[in-house]
């Protein structure tokens, strides 16, 4: 288990916070926000989580299309937990990034 960046005075992203933001990103993005702002997170650090997730614009326009074989999976490449879109992807978009 890789440490994750603690950003300053942001509670850790457990798996159950990052299922949240996940879920909440797919369907109610600002009641998610809420609930975890009453767990401590920022609403900058909620967003940053999301975008090293791979929660991007993009990648929602695509989810609403209907594909929804996505889960939080852990990147084979550094461990950290990213939003996998697919059985066969398993490299979190920073190590994708890097080949
Ligand atoms: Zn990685």
């Amino acid at each position: 288990m890789t440490s994750v960046k603690t950003k300053r005075e942001s509670p850790l992203f457990t798996a159950s916070i990052d299922k949240i933001i996940v879920k909440g990103f797919l369907a109610d993005r600002r009641t998610a926000i809420n609930e975890l702002k009453t767990k401590g997170f920022t609403r900058n650090a909620i967003l940053d989580r999301a975008r090293e997730l791979g929660l991007s614009d993009q990648f929602l326009k695509w989810c609403a299309v209907g594909k929804s074989d996505v889960a939080l999976r852990n990147c084979l490449g550094c461990g950290e937990r990213f939003l996998s879109v697919g059985f066969q992807n398993r490299l979190c978009p920073r190590c994708k990034n890097r080949k």
